[in-house]
């Protein structure tokens, strides 16, 4: 039988090749407002229970609820107010029986009382004003009423939070309500971008003839950050291997992932490709369009260690699929969350048609539109996957996936693609 990828390596296997060597990052200590966004490295143990101490859930009165037992609208219980107890206080006050201390939402339960009246049952008005001398109270509450008790919620030495927990805002919340100010969390992978070519101008200068604007740069940058990474260096190169060769020196000893654009085909000046060839780092064909020249393998810094590189083809379209396909999930797994589970798989329609290569898994760029799942689908760009068509590349919410057999998509066929972020399409 023909091989489908044509010697090609697939995508799938090509993605466990550049996994095979990367590990989580050696754990750090950080403020806890500091570790959005990372994962746990230790199970995480409440040290204060939640709440901390028995309080009241409602603004009102804290009463003895024997005291206004025979209370209805008709009889209503007039007890004389002895103090305040707003959110904040140490529980000071003793609630003498039969009386009642004005006590606000958070606040610590007095000694001696052991339910709360909420203001709305009482004769007072709602909000600021002075504590009034009694309360009359029209309705009865029975004993722990409006009382939130010390540790319900959460008692000390419960497990709160697992090791790999990615630290969401609520997760945050969570670590701050049982008493820790710092964790221990697999660092932000740093990130070193290298965007090669002569050609290549800093955006928004006058164009010399043959230079092109380097769109790379900031969008691999903005990729890395926007996917959990830090970049700690991003450097525009030429196309000179003794440059190139120095700037790889210091990518390597400024980030834990270095990530090149373009230098990588088959061209007569490839500067990556000539420059990093060796035993430790390859290049090859895999069977994806865009995307098909990669370059994946691992560095020596100075100091002895290794650090991986992915060396991505510099058509910004391929470079853009390449990063979602292949940098996201090292990037994932460096900073200790599963590589795999992070691409949202959704089924789309079809719209128009198009064409696909044979032997090679396509990846378009889509905008969906519909309410729900399966979405309509269609390439941002009218070519469908050429790799230059940068301009429109924003529009994509997501990117369809055909099939490596398969020559022509189309219209009304469903197939599936992997949402590019968070953002529901509308
Ligand atoms: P290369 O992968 O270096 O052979 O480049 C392939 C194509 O992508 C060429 O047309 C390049 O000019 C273009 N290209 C390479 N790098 C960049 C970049 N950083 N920004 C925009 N286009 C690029
Ligand atoms: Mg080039």
């Amino acid at each position: 039988m023909m091989n489908p990828t044509n010697g090609a390596r697939t995508v799938d296997d090509h993605r466990r090749e550049l996994l095979g060597p990367v590990a989580a990052l050696p754990p750090v200590t950080l403020p806890l407002a500091s570790c959005r966004g990372l994962t746990l490295s230790a199970d995480l143990v409440a040290r204060v229970p939640v709440p901390p101490f028995t309080n009241s859930s409602m603004d009102g009165y804290a009463v003895r609820a024997a005291d206004v037992a025979p209370a209805d609208v008709d009889h209503p219980v007039e007890l004389p107010v002895i103090g305040d107890c707003p959110a904040g206080a140490a529980a000071g006050v003793f609630l003498e029986p039969g009386s009642a201390i004005r006590i606000m939402t958070g606040a610590p339960l007095p000694a001696g009382a052991d339910a709360v009246v909420p203001v709305e049952m009482t004769d007072q008005r709602l909000g600021p004003g002075e504590t009034p001398r009694s309360v009359r109270i029209h309705q009865a509450v029975l004993k722990d009423a409006y009382v939130r008790f010390q540790g319900e919620a959460v008692s000390i030495g419960t497990s709160v939070l697992a090791l790999g927990t990615v630290m969401t805002p609520a997760a945050l919340a969570a670590a701050g309500a049982v008493g820790h100010g710092e964790l221990s969390v697999v660092p932000r992978p740093r990130v070193a971008i290298l965007s090669t070519g002569n050609e290549l101008s800093v955006p928004g200068d006058v164009l010399r003839p043959g230079a092109i604007p380097d769109s790379n740069l900031v969008m691999l940058a903005a990729l890395v950050e926007e996917w959990g990474g830090d970049v700690t260096l991003a450097e525009r190169v030429s196309d000179n291997p003794p440059e190139f060769r120095a700037a790889i020196a210091r990518a390597v000893d400024a980030a834990d992932l270095v990530v090149t654009s373009g230098g990588i085909s088959a061209g007569a000046f490839e500067v990556v490709r000539q420059s990093l060839d060796s035993p430790r780092v390859q290049f090859v064909s895999v069977a994806m369009q865009p995307g098909k020249p990669q370059g994946f393998g691992t560095l020596t810094r100075g100091s002895g260690e290794d650090v991986p590189l992915i060396a991505l083809p510099g058509n910004p379209v391929s470079s853009f699929v390449s990063f979602h396909v292949f940098v996201r999930p090292v990037l994932a797994r460096l900073a200790g969350r599963d590589p795999l589970a992070e691409t949202t798989t959704i089924e789309v329609r079809v719209v128009d048609g198009w064409r696909s290569p044979a032997g090679r898994r396509q990846y378009v760029p889509v905008r969906l539109d519909g309410p729900r799942e399966p979405y309509d689908a269609r390439p941002t760009h009218p070519l469908g996957s050429a790799s230059h068509l940068v301009g429109s590349l924003h529009l994509a919410h997501a990117l369809a996936v055909v099939p490596a057999h398969v020559t022509h998509v189309e219209a009304g066929e469903s197939l599936s693609a992997h949402l590019l972020g968070p953002l529901a399409p509308r």
